[in-house]
């Protein structure tokens, strides 16, 4: 019999770990044992909600970097015209879609194990990483059935002419990601790629590469040929800026901060590398006086305290009319002071931040503005795991009636950390919700349609949702303005970064 979540989340509480992880860098449909002459350095992986290694992964240099280059291409192009065998890059879009539509289905048979590797590698909360385990299970059947879809144009160019685009896969694409949604961020550059005849190379964060490796094993088990899915387990100044500027990658799809976005950026631009930047976001709740405030509140809440604060289109500004804000932000303040937190298997609504740096960076903004002069209306401490005394937390903490230009305003914290800007009227709070010079995401809460579709059309951000943050789903493009950086995923938008248009045209006589 297979073994159940309840039999996962035992083992993992009992021993702190879950059997048989990954250990090595996944190359060419097998693991790797790295050249421990060379590379010496095991990267521990860390619990964060006990603050405690389970697990070790050798650091992969540019041995292995090399290695997966060459198994990448010689996937997508492995043969020549008259070999029989078609490659990745060449294989029919009905043999695509069977293999991912497998890999959709063992994801689906495997979820339990996967939801409770993240949960500690992560620091998630149990129901989160179910959550993120589904999602990526609908990333990899939207994109399975889109592999037939992949439709180019007739173009008029007169009677004496035929002319018409095919779309061809771009080639090799390397996936570099963080640590705050270690599978679901992969897949959904991952899964448009390989469904568009791309063959892959994913550097995830070095704090949490176990999903990553799970998953490169269960595609190979799901029929992908050897070499079209390879994973490097790596230092981001290391194998990630090896990969980032080797000249046999065709794109890159980066996302991460925006300091590294631009190192990445540069290594790009030495081979004139393709890229899909997905950069990070202050994102505003915009809550109007005539909005369904019950609503609003736990929008507000959800916006903030999911995955403790760790996402990239977090909504992090509250911006609230005046004449709505002393009552609801003392509704807020009660329910942030109702939420509960430790680690993620007893499934608190809150959990872990994922890194020690990470948390540590969190309690420096808060510091900081307290010496400014600035009191948390609630929260406001890093924090351990309140049974056992372990791991790395920070309290849900809301700061009210901030300046526009306070840092905890204009900076991504990247946690569980709500900043309240208080608006005369509508006018002003949509002026508020764009002035920052990041431009990812912004929900607003109105019954006024023409007010939440004038904010919608007017904000420089990559998507608005109206009535519920976080509205959406694989089918809805995702991406970024400005400092949130540039390009979509998800949706089709998201298989076509991983398409190359090439015109034809014939003269008819
Ligand atoms: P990060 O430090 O920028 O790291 C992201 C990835 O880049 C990691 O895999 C990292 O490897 C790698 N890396 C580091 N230096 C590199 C280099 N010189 N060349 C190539 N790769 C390099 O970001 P993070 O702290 O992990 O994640 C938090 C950030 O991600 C936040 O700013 C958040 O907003 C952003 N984010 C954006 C989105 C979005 O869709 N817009 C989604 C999620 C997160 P190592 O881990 O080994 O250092």
């Amino acid at each position: 019999m297979p073994a159940t979540l309840e039999d996962y989340v035992a083992e993992a509480r009992s021993t702190g770990r879950v059997a048989n992880l990954p250990t090595q860098s996944h190359i060419a449909g097998k693991s790797i044992p790295t050249n421990s002459d060379k590379h010496t350095d095991a990267i521990e992986i860390f619990d964060p909600g006990r603050g405690e290694v389970f697990a070790q992964v050798c650091s992969a240099g540019e041995e292995e970097v090399e290695q997966a280059v060459a198994a990448a291409r010689n996937a997508f192009r492995n043969s020549s015209r008259s070999s029989s065998r078609s490659s990745w890059g060449d294989s029919a879009p009905a043999e695509r879609a069977t293999i991912l539509f497998r890999a959709a289905n063992l994801l689906e048979q495997e979820a339990a194990r996967f939801a409770v590797v993240e949960c500690l590698d992560a620091g998630k909360t149990l129901a989160q990483a179910q959550g993120d385990i589904a999602s990526c299970i609908n990333t990899l059947r939207f994109y399975a059935g889109a592999t037939d879809k992949v439709f180019g144009n007739t173009v008029p160019l007169g009677k004496d002419y035929i002319a018409f685009t095919m779309l061809e896969p771009v080639g090799v694409s390397l996936h570099i990601t963080p640590w705050n949604y270690p599978l679901v961020t992969l897949l959904r550059g991952v899964a448009p790629a390989l469904a568009a005849g791309c063959c892959v190379i994913c550097k995830p964060a070095e704090q949490t590469p176990l999903s990553a490796l799970m998953l490169a094993d269960l595609l190979t088990r799901a029929g992908l040929p050897h070499g079209a899915c390879n994973v490097v387990v790596g230092t981001g100044e290391g194998a990630g800026a090896m990969l980032a500027r080797h000249a046999g990658i065709d794109h890159i799809t980066f996302t991460g901060s925006v300091e590294t976005g631009k190192l990445v950026l540069h290594a790009a631009a030495e081979s004139v590398t393709h890229t899909t930047m997905e950069l990070g976001g202050k994102s505003p709740v915009v809550v109007l006086a005539d909005c369904d405030q019950a609503a609003a509140l736990e929008g507000a809440l959800y916006a903030i305290f999911e995955n403790a604060g760790q996402i990239c289109s977090a909504g992090s500004r509250l911006v609230i009319e005046k004449s709505i804000h002393e009552p609801f932000l003392e509704r807020l303040v009660e329910r942030a002071k109702s939420l509960s937190f430790g680690h993620g298997l007893r499934n608190p609504h809150i959990g872990a931040i994922a890194t020690r740096e990470q948390r540590d960076k969190i309690e420096r903004y808060i510091k900081d503005a307290q010496n400014r002069g600035l009191v948390p209306c609630v929260g406001g401490n890093a924090a351990t795991d309140p049974e056992t005394r372990k791991g790395w937390f920070f309290e849900p903490t809301v700061l009210d009636k901030l300046d526009a230009r306070d840092p905890i305003v204009q900076e991504e914290i990247f946690g569980p950390v709500l900043a309240v800007q208080v608006a005369e009227d509508a006018q002003e709070a949509f002026a508020l919700a764009d002035d920052t010079r990041y431009g990812l995401y912004a929900g607003i809460y109105t019954q006024n349609i023409d007010r939440a579709l004038g904010l919608a059309r007017d904000l420089q951000v990559g998507q608005v949702t109206i009535n519920e943050y976080f509205a959406g789903g694989i089918a809805l493009p995702f991406g970024g303005n400005r400092l949130s950086g540039f390009g979509r995923e998800k949706g089709l938008e998201g298989l076509a970064n991983y398409c190359s248009v090439k015109s034809v045209a014939a003269k008819i006589s």
